[in-house]
């Protein structure tokens, strides 16, 4: 932290700064400025410290130097930390790919639907059982029998899956089911939500708010960490802005930028993001380009019929060709992707 003097802050005032941030138990260091004298302080670790040295006379403004989140950054890790989902790997040089259904609407489509991504080298199926609904009319997904046919999805491809917990009240069932819990963009800042989560054991899938700025979302993944979690993937899904040719905006600058100053893998959501099938292959290219450790990806074989976001599904063929481009540009990156 740096406390900045005013410019005709007196020596009596300096005395009595010195004295308080003594009296914290951190130590100060005057640093002589051209116009203006700043003193900078370590071992701060009071959170109230900021507010009650700011009101001191002789205060211009306090600086604060390091980031609140801790856990989660780069300075804390400075390499990639890499989050394993059974032998599926976020974070080292493989861009993972994860697909399937927006929601989970019926055993027999699900499982057809985790059949067609398998075959074309997904890693992790996807697919809601517990659906955060904009509108109270909207299906809200399956509960506890959706967390049931994505286990018999699991055992007839053998992939493991990730599905969204939107209460509190549920994060011990879906956890007792799933191998990776997703937070939804909505529950970003539920911090009840974060803390039961974290507690659970397993790795998390923490997608952007979407009107989160890239502290606010470290802020959560701290949340997560804080409790016990330490495998966190980050996920950008398209923020609001004043745009309206896609459902949401990408925000690409968002995937180095997170890189830089966190360690956790950050993967992209090109589904959400654009809202469109036509969006789908240039989003992800567009993130894989960007950097990103991996994809989730809604894959339908009836996208007409779906009961969630089926504008924005692949069809087979898609999620294949998909695939196959993805292949190259993560060549030309020195990654491989999927299976
Ligand atoms: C989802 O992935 O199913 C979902 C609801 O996404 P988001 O929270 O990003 O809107
Ligand atoms: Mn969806």
């Amino acid at each position: 932290m740096l406390v900045l003097l005013n410019l005709d802050v007196t020596k009596e005032e300096i005395d009595h700064i010195y004295e308080r941030i003594t009296g914290f138990g951190f130590v100060p260091h005057m640093i002589p400025g051209e116009t203006r004298d700043a003193i900078g302080i370590t071992g701060n670790q009071n959170p109230a410290a900021k507010t009650q040295l700011e009101v001191l006379p002789g205060v211009w403004k306090i600086m604060p130097v390091t980031k609140s989140y801790k856990l989660s950054s780069r300075e804390f890790h400075p390499q990639n930390r890499i989050v394993k989902v059974g032998d599926v790997s976020f974070g080292d040089g493989n861009v993972v790919m994860i697909a399937g259904p927006c929601a989970v609407e019926s055993l027999e489509s699900t499982v057809g639907i985790a059949k067609i991504v398998t075959a074309r080298g997904a890693q992790l199926i996807r697919g809601g059982a517990f659906k955060p609904r904009t509108s109270p009319y909207s299906f809200q997904g399956l509960g506890e029998d959706g967390l049931k046919i994505l286990a018999t999805a699991r055992q007839e491809t053998g992939l493991k899956f990730v599905t969204e917990v939107v209460s509190p009240d549920d994060a011990e069932l879906v956890a007792s089911y799933a191998d990776m819990l997703q937070i939804g963009t909505r529950n970003m800042q539920n911090f009840r939500l974060l803390e039961y989560v974290g507690k659970q054991g397993k790795p998390v899938l923490l997608k952007r708010g979407m009107s989160a700025t890239l502290d606010e979302t470290l802020m959560s993944a701290e949340y997560l960490m804080k409790n016990g979690c330490n495998d966190v993937v980050i996920c950008e899904r398209g923020i609001r802005t004043f745009s309206d040719h896609s459902r949401n905006t990408l925000d690409i600058a968002f995937i180095p930028a997170m890189k830089k100053v966190s360690s956790l893998p950050v993967i992209v959501d090109p589904s959400h993001s654009g809202g469109k099938r036509s969006m789908v292959i240039p989003h992800s290219l567009a993130g894989i380009g960007a950097g990103a450790d991996g994809l989730i990806v809604d894959v339908h074989d009836n996208p007409e019929e779906a009961l969630c976001d089926g504008p924005q599904a692949l069809l087979p063929h898609e999620f294949e060709e998909l695939m196959k481009i993805s292949k190259g540009v993560c060549a030309a990156m020195g990654k491989t992707i999927g299976r």
